[in-house]
């Protein structure tokens, strides 16, 4: 109760590049989680998440569409049923 259950949401699903879940309580949580993953790939140097990663810094250049998208998913990971 009270946001403390678990959700789960995909790499994908965060913008990145694979099917691999990340479970956290908040969506800033997640999001941590995410970057974290996307930089051990990108040190992996794979080349779907480099891709990824170069999408995001393009929109990182406008923050009207940076903050448009974090909403946006943040308002999906409020709308997932908790685990
Ligand atoms: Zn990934």
């Amino acid at each position: 109760m009270g946001g403390k259950n678990m959700k789960a949401m995909t790499c994908k699903q965060l913008g990145g590049a694979c099917d691999k879940e990340f479970h956290a309580h908040t969506f800033d949580e997640m999001a941590e989680l995410s970057k974290e993953h996307g930089r051990e790939m990108f040190r992996k140097g794979d080349e779907n998440h480099i891709k990824a990663m170069n999408d995001m810094k393009e929109l990182l250049k406008n923050p009207d569409a940076m903050n448009e998208w974090f909403e946006g998913k943040k308002k999906e990971f409020d709308a997932f049923p908790d685990l």
